[in-house]
């Protein structure tokens, strides 16, 4: 961590409103203006993984653009999340869109050296096939994670269309991979459809406890928290949040919509009381602004990303 003094915040110039300028993540420096980054917010414009209305690729630019209004203080938390250390924008990983495991091995490159100078990732997508790269990155450096999923979909799947690696299949690539602790995975928010109830004795094989959507209804939030406290355990954890997690009126703005899903406000509830994690990267994936309508999207996914981005902070210091 570098010295307090040295922290590098938010844009803060007197004339230029949040609205005006080119917006990094937050407002933040970029990766060049500074010595060191402890924690790095990096774009992965890659939807090529993408089964059904593609458009993720323009999730980061999106995102970014939405994330003007986050402010320096958190609340909830009561603290300062881009001061206690050095939060920085390091912009987009550069990856074409026609084959889809070169782009993999690009991402897991390029993620592995910030890991390897200390850099911990909060990557904004982009579709779902980016995690599996991020999490070979961050399980070199950590060893086996407890992943924390919120989704509407298992993302365990098998081959698609010939391709074994997808949008639906980074976690069942990474427990294969050895990159999970199979004891320690939670899904969130769990109801899309699928093909066979085998699936899911799949899913759990693949080492994932699963809260389904409808328990926000039946149990409070702190109780649902509680459960993925215990679940998690106090190893290193991975946070993987497919914004199709939150129902459609909440994010239309997704590639893979399904209805009946949960708030923002059940999200921040759940997140905001899973202070004390170790949590060594995360992702926010599938904003695809296609389909958005008033940045309704690209909002959630900004807020979603720092209140990830805080509680990493809460654990980093
Ligand atoms: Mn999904
Ligand atoms: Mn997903």
């Amino acid at each position: 961590m570098v010295d307090e003094g040295a922290i590098i915040g938010q844009r803060d110039e007197p004339d230029l409103p949040r609205y005006a300028g080119i917006a990094t993540f937050a407002l933040l420096p970029g990766i060049e203006d500074v010595e060191h980054a402890d924690l790095a917010v990096v774009g992965i414009p890659f939807d090529s993984g993408t089964s059904f209305r593609p458009g993720a690729r323009f999730g980061p630019a999106h995102i970014r653009e939405h994330s003007r209004q986050l402010h320096p203080y958190h609340q909830f938390h009561d603290t300062f999340p881009f001061r206690n250390r050095q939060v920085v924008d390091a912009g987009d990983f550069g990856v074409g869109p026609y084959d889809i495991e070169r782009a993999v091995e690009t991402i897991h490159a390029r993620a592995a050296r910030l890991v390897a100078g200390g850099t911990r990732i909060l990557a904004l997508g982009g579709d779902h096939t980016i995690a599996l790269p991020l999490l070979r990155a961050a399980a070199e450096a950590h060893g086996p994670l407890a992943v924390l999923h919120f989704d509407a979909h298992l993302d365990t799947w098998d081959v698609l269309h010939g391709a074994s690696i997808w949008h639906g299949s980074p976690f069942r690539r990474a427990a294969q991979e050895g990159l999970l602790d199979l004891e320690h995975c939670q899904h969130v928010g769990i109801r899309g459809g699928i093909y066979d109830p085998s699936e899911l004795d799949d899913d759990r094989r693949l080492g994932f406890a699963m809260i389904r959507s409808e328990a926000f209804q039946e149990r409070s939030m702190e109780d649902i928290a509680d459960q993925v406290l215990e679940r998690l355990g106090s190893g290193p954890v991975y946070v993987s949040i497919d914004i199709d997690v939150l129902d459609p009126s909440q994010a239309p703005g997704t590639g893979t919509p399904e209805v009946a899903g949960i708030t923002t406000r059940e999200l921040f509830a759940v997140l905001r009381r899973l202070r004390g994690l170790d949590i060594v990267g995360g992702d926010v994936v599938e904003v695809a602004p296609a389909y958005d309508h008033a940045g309704v999207t690209g909002l959630a996914a900004a807020h979603t990303a720092w209140e990830v981005l805080t509680l990493m902070g809460l654990a980093q210091r």
